[in-house]
């Protein structure tokens, strides 16, 4: 095994982009389950370690106050309990919440629970319309869904998430679901995450959702968002075969041995009230 240290972010983006095949790792806790024995990496493994670098951790108000700036090596326990995230987004402390045990979460990382690409906290992420920076233009950051779609070998190292702030610093109406089979120690089968705009009390609207699953990065579920406005009045068994449907169109697999699909839409209408069959006239 090949250590490559780094002593900036910079130079850390440079150490890979000169070896190919080196990675990024940060707790290790993802990249551990690649190898063949967890214990030990892989002959030949090139790794650029990321721990040391000061300048990855860090969580404060940024743009005179307007983001919320989380650094991407901060530990998952450190970002879960800090206040500014419980205040901010507790959407993100809450997928927190449900991620592995208090050991994992002191290791890993978000950067590197974003760089796994289906961590639970990424479709949480995904519906707060979180920015990622890179190293090389700071101030160029990408929505996170744009740096996601970036190939495996080459996503670029992540610095930092911003977390836009709504006016009046009101956390979004949000909710975060984590489904498994019911067996101990089972992994997780789908996360996802939603997000509403307007008051309750006057009506509220569906206005982002997300998903990701063991091998499949996350996503916003587009298709499965145009379906609801389309066809607002929907209930019951219609309301989930049209967004089963949609939800396939957002890349999450239909049908044996696992429909993705039908489960992600039974959340999103559960949450939507749509479970019910519709009122009569
Ligand atoms: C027992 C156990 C239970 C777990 N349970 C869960 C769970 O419930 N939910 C969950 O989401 N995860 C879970 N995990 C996986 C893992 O702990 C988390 O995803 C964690 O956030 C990974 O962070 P890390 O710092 O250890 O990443 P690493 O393993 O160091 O890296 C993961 C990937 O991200 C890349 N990477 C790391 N940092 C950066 C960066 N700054 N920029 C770009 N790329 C980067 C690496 O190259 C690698 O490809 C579990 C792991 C274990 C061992």
């Amino acid at each position: 095994m090949q250590l490559l240290w780094p002593d900036s972010p910079a130079h850390a983006q440079a150490l890979r982009d000169a070896h190919p095949g080196a990675r990024f790792v940060a707790g290790a806790t993802a990249l551990q389950q690649e190898w063949g024995d967890r214990h030990r990496a892989p002959q030949g493994c090139c790794l650029v370690p990321l721990h040391a670098l000061e300048a990855l951790r860090g969580i404060g108000l940024a743009d005179g106050g307007r983001t919320l700036r989380i650094g991407a090596g901060c530990a998952l326990e450190t970002v879960r309990t800090h206040p500014l995230v419980i205040a901010h987004a507790p959407l993100l402390a809450q997928a927190l919440d449900q991620l592995g045990a208090l050991g994992v979460r002191h290791l890993g990382t978000l950067g590197g629970n974003v760089g796994w690409r289906w961590g639970d906290s990424t479709p949480a992420l995904l519906v707060l319309d979180a920015q990622a920076e890179g190293v090389l233009a700071p101030d160029q950051r990408l929505p996170l869904a744009q740096w996601l779609a970036a190939p495996v070998p080459a996503l670029p190292l992540l610095a930092a998430l911003h977390i836009p702030l709504l006016p009046g610093c009101q956390p979004p109406q949000a909710v975060f679901e984590k489904a498994a089979v019911r067996a101990a120690f089972a992994p997780a089968r789908l996360r996802l995450a939603l997000r509403w705009s307007g008051i309750p009390a006057c009506g509220r609207t569906l206005s982002h959702a997300a998903a990701a699953a063991p091998g499949l990065p996350a996503r916003l579920l587009v298709h499965a968002l145009a379906w609801l406005q389309q066809n607002a009045g929907l209930h019951g068994a219609w309301a989930l075969d049209g967004l089963r449907e949609a939800c396939a169109d957002d890349g999450l697999p239909i049908g044996h041995p696992e429909d993705l699909a039908h489960l992600a839409a039974r959340l999103i209408a559960g949450h939507c009230g749509l479970l019910a069959p519709a009122p009569l006239p």
